[in-house]
């Protein structure tokens, strides 16, 4: 349930996106976007941080009352060299791809799938449930698997760890001791926190860059305010972040190593240059087998050229 991407969102031109030298608080709103029916809140890419590690791309979603049931899918698209992370918190959603997966995804699971060369999928909304609130995620491949093979993952349970003040679940990467057991080619983390309050103490890499960004309710980051539809951008150079909520609070913590390299985003494409995006895009209009077939109910979606073309 995200993208496409447009130039309002990135430059088409390929950048390297410069982590904070150290700690900061930058907060950021989001970009109202319109994904099929659903208006959705876009938190990355940003300017000028494209990048969170090697997250590149986020749509809030939600949360809304489905008030037609099966409005909310989205039909057949293609990605190439990027990881989609899907992460409900209410609601349901049918996932289909041309690797032939089908899964129902929950609140809770999480669901990868890594496009590399190329792949494509379709979300199409069961039409069980009357709310939706979810994030969707795009995780930027490195050169080393990027033109590699597609392929899926369902996670329906993950590991959970217990800080003082707050309930963590750990979607990608490790955390406080644990480990996800989604795959990962970069060193990246992703962490959904629940915050019980009143004072949490997250804790963090000094060689990552991280974000938070908020599901539910409000939190103070060391004096500023984030809400639902905020990225605040931490930086570098943590070992912790120290977090105050007066309720509960639902967070999402994002983290990675700087992405050393240079990204292209266009449509539903990560890549380095014009070219590969331009290919993609013939590829795609053309039914090209590289992306092939998903077995859905919903339309394709296709796109005309890109602004360089
Ligand atoms: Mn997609």
């Amino acid at each position: 349930m995200s993208g496409p991407l447009t130039t309002e969102d990135a430059a088409p031109s390929a950048a390297l996106t410069t982590a904070a030298a150290g700690p900061v608080v930058e907060l950021a709103a989001g970009r109202m976007a319109q994904v099929g029916s659903m208006t959705v809140q876009r938190l990355l890419p940003q300017r000028p941080r494209r990048t969170v590690g090697a997250w590149c791309f986020a749509d809030h979603m939600g949360p809304i009352a489905v008030r037609s049931p099966g409005a909310v899918g989205i039909g057949p698209h293609p990605h190439i060299g990027l990881q989609t992370v899907t992460w409900l918190l209410e609601g349901e959603l049918l996932h289909l791809d041309s690797l032939g997966s089908e899964q129902l995804i929950r609140p809770g699971q999480l669901n990868l799938m890594t496009a590399g060369h190329g792949v494509a999928h379709a979300e199409e909304d069961p039409g069980r449930a009357n709310r939706l609130h979810g994030i969707q995620l795009w995780v930027a491949q490195p050169e080393a698997t990027r033109d590699g093979a597609a392929a899926f993952e369902h996670h329906g349970a993950l590991p959970e760890v217990e800080l003082d003040g707050a309930g963590a679940t750990v979607l990608v990467g490790d955390f406080a001791g644990s480990v996800s057991p989604a795959r990962r080619d970069t060193e990246h983390v992703g962490v959904e926190l629940t915050l019980r309050g009143p004072r949490v103490t997250i804790p963090l890499r000094r060689d990552y860059e991280h974000a938070l960004t908020v599901f539910e309710g409000r939190i103070a980051i060391e004096g500023a305010v984030g809400e639902p539809g905020l990225l605040a951008y931490l930086g570098t150079g943590r070992d912790e972040v120290r977090v105050e909520t007066d309720d509960a609070a639902r967070v999402l913590l994002l983290g990675g190593l700087p992405f050393p390299e240079r990204v292209l985003m266009w449509w539903n494409f990560v890549a380095r240059t014009r070219e590969e995006i331009s290919e993609a895009r013939r590829q795609w209009s053309a039914a090209d087998a590289r992306f092939g077939e998903v077995r859905s109910k919903l339309g394709r979606i296709d796109v005309g050229p890109p602004p360089w073309e």
